[in-house]
């Protein structure tokens, strides 16, 4: 008999007590709004905002109702004008590019490397041609930080940080979401906190924080969050900005408040699963690992390993395999977009010229959850699986040239 795997990639563990009975409260006081305080009282979402500016050392923490919703807030709050440019990786999500697209600007995509990063000599290319980058830190993968903003900085590119999948990650001891101007981050179920939707978004930047605090709908209540700037920034924005209300609710704000306490903690047993994965995968015939840099402290939320230059045929072969014994990986390189994976040939929103080194990687990468809820005999397990089925897809492949 194989063995086979019979947990859920997509079961993440229960909402601490401690934050349930916060979210409860909230609920028994009726005052569900940020803004509905009875005097004296800060309420969940400017404590919200002002624990997480601590945590990763901004002056201005701003949460709002979506990570998708920050990332479109940080480009109108740069004031990205229709058909403007916005330079972003080929490599990411659907909303990164969909963000640049409400704004009714273009994306440029950058190509991606094997390491999964941003491909900084093809960034240097371009840089030219637009005013801001949109960075997604795809999958948790930091490229090499330093180098970047050297570039940016040196052509005058802002660079907004999609963090998606950083939170809690930081780059030669500096938290992810603050080398660029501004750092966006998700609390939706799949990412580092779970509040089921949210967004939070950082920055020092006096001016940007009063214009993405007007924008996500205060009207002239700016004076009631946890780590507004000081007045004046207000003077001139609170007139011209645009109101496209996406604000967090008290209760997600208290959900989130516990966990952040233990996002150190939940990074320490994400890298643990992280790693038990990859040792078991070490040496895999056929199988790319992807080497993380030592710069990089990551959240091993999720993992990624390449097929590289297979054929679509036999890597399909490995996906179902794994999945008929239980083990749920995702191909980027699927003609028609599944799940989540769809890649930039299939945003039809944001046309591209065809991209023949991002393609081949696109096409080599697999791609899976490790939820909380996995223990490491779990992980053990859904590694022997993987090797076996690659091993013999790899053997078969081999024979059959
Ligand atoms: C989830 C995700 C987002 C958007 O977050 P939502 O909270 O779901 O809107 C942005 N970028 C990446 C890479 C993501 O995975």
């Amino acid at each position: 008999m194989e063995e086979v795997f019979t947990g859920s990639f997509t079961q993440q563990p229960p909402i601490p007590d401690e934050a349930v009975e916060a979210a409860v409260a909230v609920m028994r006081s009726g005052r569900l709004h940020r803004y509905n305080l009875v005097p004296g009282e800060a309420g969940e979402v400017a404590l919200l905002e002002a624990e997480f500016a601590a945590l990763t050392g901004a002056r201005h923490a701003l949460a709002v109702a979506s990570g998708g919703y920050a990332l479109a807030a940080a480009l109108r709050a740069l004031d990205v004008q229709p058909g403007e440019p916005v330079l972003s990786n080929a490599f990411t999500l659907a909303p990164v590019p969909g963000a640049i697209a409400s704004v009714g600007a273009r994306p440029v995509f950058v190509e991606v490397t094997e390491a999964l990063t941003i491909d900084l000599d093809d960034l240097a290319a371009k840089l030219g041609q637009a005013r801001v980058l949109l960075l997604s830190h795809m999958r948790g993968h930091v490229c090499d930080m330093d180098r970047l903003m050297a570039l940016c900085d040196a052509a005058g590119v802002t660079v907004v940080e999609d963090c998606a999948h950083t939170m809690g990650a930081s780059w030669r001891g500096v938290p992810s979401g603050r080398h660029g101007a501004i750092g966006c981050y998700s609390t939706q179920t799949y990412k580092h906190v779970n509040s089921g939707e949210g967004g939070l978004i950082v920055t020092d930047d006096a001016d940007l924080a009063a214009r993405l605090i007007l924008g996500s709908g205060s009207y002239m209540h700016y004076g009631l969050h946890g780590t507004a700037p000081p007045a004046e920034a207000f003077e001139a924005a609170r007139w011209s900005v645009p109101n496209v209300s996406g604000r967090m609710d008290n209760v997600r704000a208290a959900i989130l408040r516990p966990q952040l306490r233990g996002l150190d903690a939940a990074r320490a047993a994400w890298l643990r699963r992280y790693r038990t994965i990859e040792d078991g995968l070490r040496g895999v015939p056929g199988l790319t690992l992807i080497e993380r840099q030592e710069a990089e402290a990551f959240v091993g939320s999720s993992l990624q390993f390449l097929l590289l230059d297979w054929s679509d045929a036999a890597v399909a072969r490995v996906v179902e395999r794994c999945a008929a014994r239980g083990v749920s990986l995702k191909w980027f390189g699927a003609p028609e977009p599944q799940g989540f994976t769809a890649t930039y040939r299939h945003w039809r929103f944001a046309s591209s010229e065809p991209m023949p080194r991002t393609d081949r990687i696109l096409r080599a990468i697999l791609d899976m959850r490790l939820p909380l809820t996995f223990s490491l005999d779990d992980c053990m397990l859904i590694a022997r699986i993987i090797a076996q089925e690659v091993g013999r897809a790899c053997n078969r492949k081999d024979a059959a040239q």
